[in-house]
């Protein structure tokens, strides 16, 4: 595979953050090797990519036109079906409250991937080498990547998006924590009798959450997270009865259930790296942080990662490897990424836990975002991006006081 001896930038990597990161390295003019052999043709998962991020991927080069099969967010819907002594109310979250016709888009991933594919084909700037890294030889001029066939290619700067058992975070020595959770996904996708509106309903139980994704026409996806055990049971089931059990899990909101296609299951964990940039490496998306798919947080973050690691690239361009642009990237991630891992981690421990305290406090939380309108807008903003709902109550507290 012909290649480079050295570029300015190596992206390790090529799921989604991988690839977005090289689009906009790329973009802000670095010379950036993508490495990684080509992300899964058969990921049955979807994502929901929130505005912001959309946003920022038009400035890529990826519009609305690039997700053809995606689906408009509009409403999302949180119901407690657990069967524990305090339950949580119904809260429910419309775009059009904040003034947004949509929270964002749901895209399959093999949609998101073959667009990113497609953009990172076309984008000067980008020289891709579908290998793995085998090895790494870090030192504080420079880093140098051994690929599978023995050829190496130096860079000034790494970004790790190699996944959650990320290679290139161990040869860093960067430490991260590790939970393997009680619970793992299964994935899948379903049509069904009655229209979503748009709507994504997140139905909390004792295992997880069991969450209905709107796709176009009357089909959604799903994401049930559930106990190892059983979701392997439900893996193996015949189509009737796997829709059977969905239906009854949904309440029949949606009326009667079809299965569309395979189905996988993701197994679950908590990881949480720090400090998330060290000797020459910079990680992003999964190799930085870990979480259950709660709230669909994770690719999110992931793109606010690229974002900052391009603007410390941009802030040293004689050297986006320097200590500096990686002190400056690690300072720039630590609130985000503390604060969503925590808040997801906290609210997926506390369905798990029967211990009342949690219970409590769980209820109390979306009872006041349920009762207090200010609180919902707020959630809601901060949901699709940080510091935007505060921004907001800010702006809107000074209007009221005609500041
Ligand atoms: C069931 C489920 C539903 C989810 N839903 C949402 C959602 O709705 N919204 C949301 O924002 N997030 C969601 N997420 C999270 C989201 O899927 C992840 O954040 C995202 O896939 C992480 O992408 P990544 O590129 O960091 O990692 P990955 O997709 O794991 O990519 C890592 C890449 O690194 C490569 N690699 C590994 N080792 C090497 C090496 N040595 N050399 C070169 N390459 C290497 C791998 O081949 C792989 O392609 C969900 C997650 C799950 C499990």
């Amino acid at each position: 595979m012909s290649h480079p001896a050295s570029t300015q930038i190596l992206v390790a990597g090529a799921g989604p953050v991988g690839m977005i990161a090289a689009l906009a390295l790329a973009r802000a003019g670095f010379v950036t090797a993508l490495v990684g052999p080509p992300a899964p043709k058969d990921d049955r998962r979807t994502t929901a990519v929130m505005a912001p991020s959309l946003a920022y991927l038009s400035t890529l080069g990826l519009d609305d036109g690039s997700f053809a099969g995606a689906a408009p967010l509009r409403t999302m819907r949180i119901i407690d079906a657990t069967s524990r002594l305090v339950r949580s109310p119904t809260v429910t979250f419309h775009a059009a409250e904040i003034g947004e016709t949509r929270f964002g888009l749901n895209v399959p991933n093999v949609v998101l991937n073959a667009a990113l594919e497609q953009a990172v084909s076309e984008q000067a700037g980008v020289v891709r080498v579908e290998t793995t890294v085998t090895d790494w030889n870090l030192n504080s001029s420079y880093a140098q990547a051994v690929l599978e066939d023995g050829a190496t290619i130096r860079s000034r700067l790494v970004v790790a998006a190699d996944g959650r058992n990320s290679p290139a975070r161990e040869a860093a020595g960067i430490n991260a924590r590790r939970r393997e959770l009680p619970q793992a996904a299964l994935v899948l996708s379903f049509a069904h009798e009655r229209p979503h509106g748009g709507c994504s309903t997140e139905f909390h139980t004792e295992d997880g959450p069991f969450t209905q994704v709107p796709l176009p026409g009357d089909r959604s996806s799903l994401v049930w997270v559930t106990k190892p055990d059983n979701a392997r049971e439900l893996l193996a089931l015949g189509n009737e009865e796997l829709a059977l059990r969905i239906e009854e899990r949904m309440q029949s909101m949606l009326g009667k259930i079809a299965i569309e296609g395979g189905r996988q299951v993701y197994p679950l964990a908590e990881i949480s790296a720090s400090p998330v940039a060290r000797a020459r490496v910079a990680l992003a998306g999964e190799a930085a942080h870990v979480f259950p798919p709660i709230g669909a947080q994770g690719l999110n973050l992931g793109i606010r990662d690229v974002e900052d690691i391009a603007l410390a690239a941009q802030a040293h361009r004689d050297d986006p490897g320097a200590p500096a642009a990686l002190d400056a990237y690690a300072r720039s991630r630590l609130g985000d990424v503390t604060a969503r891992s925590g808040l997801v981690n906290l609210l997926n421990r506390s369905l798990l836990s029967s211990f009342l305290p949690a219970q409590i406090a769980r209820s109390a939380g979306l009872t006041a975002m349920r009762e207090i309108g200010p609180l919902r807008n707020l959630a809601m903003r901060e949901g699709l991006r940080p510091g935007s709902g505060f921004s907001s109550l800010f702006r809107s507290s000074r209007e009221q006081v005609g500041g």
